[in-house]
């Protein structure tokens, strides 16, 4: 417990950094709060299918950080981090200059490494980030048919925590592409001349829902006629090709890969605080293994299987919790508990959410097709784009709390 102002630092405005921001004003003046980002803006990824096929604009998926930082009393410092040296309890920027903390919130994010494809950067399109996504609408826009092949390329994680071992890092966004890509060509009446084959490199594609769910997007993509082949390992791109390790080439006049996920470039360089691949281990506490001082939260955590912003945001709430009570002595910590919530849009006014823990050996797995569904995710979106980046109140969560439970009676 500290009896003086408590300085923390968090690093990264995405998902779980501001999470974290909010949840932390709960300290008042017993902490100095700095929100670190090279950015100016929060990204909000999961609104980049829709900049990539359905026109919304690029600036509808990112805010100003600036202003919501310091409307929360806590100092944005916009610059790039070099590294932590979490033995001196500093973060060392960019230009040489450093800052101290008596407590570190890491929300750095996933490395999303485009450059370990060979030939992505000539022949490949992906949807993570806002340079991406207004890339793939360009092409698109250009696109005059033929095979588009979709898929994500293999991921590698490090040893250290006990989590799922998942070969992509979160499929959701392919199963958003596959369908909005079909949309857009079947608007376009491109869909005869251009046959969508979709690549997974697991055993299984979407390995981290359980068997009703699978049934039920299975049954959607084959209403659509996709094909899609698993244990298909990425090898690189070329023109007019996809390759696969095993040696098969499949012609491809549109390729759209997600890359692999790598630690952080700052969690790499800062000695002893990374795993094997550069993710942070910590407990379900989300407090760092090695180092009290230090939690972490969302992509950059070895523990946040699948990298889902769901996951980002829960595992802010158990860090700020912690660090919460790390401070002032109070409160309870929630527990770990994760689960797949994800609403994939299909194109038009259709989505589909999906629930599920079945994965994690819990009850919940099901999914809602349709008009709602749309609606619920455009609704989130707009909520997290106007309120920048808090989640719709309780209200709304109850009265998603109701569907669900309908759905699941
Ligand atoms: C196309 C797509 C669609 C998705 N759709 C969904 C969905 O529908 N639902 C869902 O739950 N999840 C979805 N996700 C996953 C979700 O976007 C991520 O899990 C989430 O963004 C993780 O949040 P984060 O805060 O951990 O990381 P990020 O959102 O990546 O934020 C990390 C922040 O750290 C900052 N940063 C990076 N390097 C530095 C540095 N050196 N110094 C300081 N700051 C730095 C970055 O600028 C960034 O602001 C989707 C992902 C993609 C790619």
């Amino acid at each position: 417990m500290t009896s003086v102002r408590a300085k923390i630092v968090i690093l990264g405005g995405g998902f779980a950094g501001l999470r974290a921001l909010y949840r932390l004003r709960a300290l008042g003046d017993r902490a100095d709060i700095v929100l670190v980002d090279p950015r100016t803006t929060s990204l909000a990824r999961p609104a980049l299918p829709e900049v990539a096929f359905s026109g919304k604009p690029v600036e509808h998926a990112r805010f100003p950080l600036e202003r919501p930082v310091t409307r929360s009393g806590a100092r944005f410092i916009n610059r790039g981090v070099e590294r932590i040296d979490a033995n001196e309890q500093r973060v060392v920027f960019d230009n040489g200059e450093t800052i101290r903390y008596d407590y570190l919130f890491v929300g750095l994010g996933a490395k999303k490494d485009y450059d370990a494809i060979g030939g992505f950067r000539e022949f490949g399109y992906s949807i993570c980030d806002d340079s991406e996504a207004p890339r793939l609408a360009a092409a698109l826009a250009q696109f005059k048919g033929g095979p588009v092949v979709v898929g994500t390329a293999k991921s590698v994680w490090g040893t250290r925590v006990d989590a799922p071992m998942l070969a992509a890092p979160c499929e959701g966004p392919v199963a958003e592409i596959m369908f909005m890509v079909g949309h857009d060509l079947r608007l376009r009446g491109l869909h005869k001349s251009s046959a969508i084959r979709v690549f997974s490199p697991g055993d299984i594609f979407f390995e981290d829902v359980g068997t009703r769910v699978h049934a039920d997007v299975g049954a959607l993509i084959a209403r659509e006629g996709i094909e899609v082949t698993t244990g298909k390992v990425l090898s690189h791109l070329e023109a007019g090709a996809v390759v696969f390790e095993d040696g098969d080439r499949w012609e491809s006049a549109l390729s759209i890969v997600l890359p692999p996920y790598r630690g952080n470039d700052v969690i790499v360089r800062s000695k002893g605080l990374g795993d094997e691949q550069g993710f942070v281990p910590t407990d379900a506490t989300m407090r760092h293994l090695d180092f009290e001082r230090i939690v972490a939260a969302g992509d950059a955590t070895a523990l946040s299987m699948p990298k889902l912003g769901h996951i980002a945001v829960m595992q802010a709430d158990i860090a700020s919790a912690t660090l919460i009570r790390d401070v002032s002595g109070e409160g309870e910590i929630p527990e770990f508990r994760p689960e797949v919530f994800c609403i994939a849009n299909r194109g038009g006014e259709q989505a589909t959410l999906i629930y599920s823990n079945d994965f994690f050996g819990g009850p919940i797995d099901l999914t809602m097709s349709g008009a709602i569904a749309h609606m619920m995710k455009w609704g989130f979106d707009e909520y997290y784009f106007h309120t920048a980046g808090h989640l719709p109140p309780d209200l709304a969560t109850e009265g998603l709390e109701l569907v669900l439970r309908e759905l699941r009676n």
